[in-house]
């Protein structure tokens, strides 16, 4: 179980992967909590996981032109009412870069009838792969893998993971070897092991970090508590899983196909994840204290997920969670 810790996050700290809530909300939007839309930032990509109807306006100041990647969960409106008004205002603001949308093949045709129905062409490529179990999108040391989720209709989730194939390279220890900076920084930097003029071998361990543990964020989507999300989470640093309902409601939430925030809890501790976070509760809830509570009891390392919430992975390990008003927490860096 992660030990939770307290303190202050160094602001030089490199971090490796960030995730934005966009959207936390049910499926009737409130002021505060809109449908559900989780940006994945890496680097130089945005990934997105469902389209909510609010997201064209908080995705934007992530950048309209970056490299970027859509997963849809599943067809129902809340998840995907924003996709074509996220369409039209990339368009309006002059994106380029081509854009490509996954998720359960009848959203394909939704997307293009959407398209078609009100005359949107994109001032980019855009493509929408309908894609079912297994690895779907890979990508510089990441890749994302959908699976089946039980829910009303076609519906997945998805598991991203990100492993580095190479640490960080040292210029300090390669000067202190003695590798002339220049091309041969560039091969050690790139996995390669060189001789220098003096017969010396330098092996790019000799010159880098350890490439560090690989890490794992798994989305449920809308789901009744299933084994497929419990396989896919297993090990991982985060769950994301939807909490509909608390257990009060349990019918509501086999007859809708939804979980229970005790039933996703569950699935958590089966599942040996450092972090679970609740998102998708009903705005019947308010402010959802009584699902966390009910999720605590199973799982005590579970948040609720906010509009505007940032996680934060650094390269150490740490989970970092900034709330919307600035308030900070840490998780420790590895499983105690
Ligand atoms: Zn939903
Ligand atoms: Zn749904």
């Amino acid at each position: 179980m992660t030990t939770e810790l307290i303190s202050c996050i160094p602001h030089l700290c490199y971090h490796m992967v960030e995730i934005i809530f966009l959207g936390s909300g049910g499926s009737i939007p409130t002021e505060k909590r809109r449908h559900p839309a989780i940006l994945l930032r890496h680097e130089a990509y945005n990934i997105l996981f469902d389209a909510g109807e609010s997201v064209q306006m908080r995705i934007e100041p992530y950048g309209i032109n970056r490299k970027m990647v859509i997963f849809c969960s599943h067809r129902h409106p809340d998840h995907t009412i924003g996709l074509v008004g996220l369409l039209l205002r990339f368009s309006l603001l002059g994106r380029q870069k081509p854009l490509d949308i996954f998720g359960p093949k009848d959203l394909i045709p939704w997307v293009r009838m959407a398209q078609e129905a009100i005359h949107i062409g994109t001032s980019f490529p855009t493509t929408v792969y309908g894609v079912e179990n297994g690895f779907v999108w890979e990508q510089d040391e990441m890749k994302v893998r959908a699976f089946e989720v039980s829910h009303r209709g076609l519906a997945l989730g998805f598991a991203f993971s990100y492993q580095r194939t190479r640490g960080k390279f040292l210029p300090e220890k390669a000067r202190a070897l003695g590798v002339p900076k220049g091309a041969l920084w560039g091969k050690l930097a790139s996995g390669e092991t060189i001789f220098l003029d003096d017969g010396r071998r330098i092996s790019p361990h000799d010159v880098t970090l350890s490439p560090g543990h690989g890490l794992k964020i798994v989305y449920s989507g809308d789901t009744r508590p299933c084994d497929n999300t419990r396989t896919a989470a297993k090990d991982a640093d985060i769950l994301i899983h939807e909490a509909m309902y608390t257990e009060e409601h349990g019918t509501l939430a086999e007859e809708r196909g939804h979980s229970t925030a005790k039933q996703a809890a569950e699935i958590a501790a089966m599942s040996n994840v450092r972090l679970l976070i609740l998102t998708h509760y009903s705005p019947r809830y308010y402010d959802g204290a009584s699902i966390l509570e009910e999720a605590r009891e199973v799982f005590p390392t579970t948040i609720l997920a906010r509009d505007m919430m940032t996680v934060r992975l650094l390269y150490d390990g740490t989970l970092e969670v900034r709330q919307p008003d600035g308030h900070l927490r840490s998780f420790s860096a590895f499983r105690g």
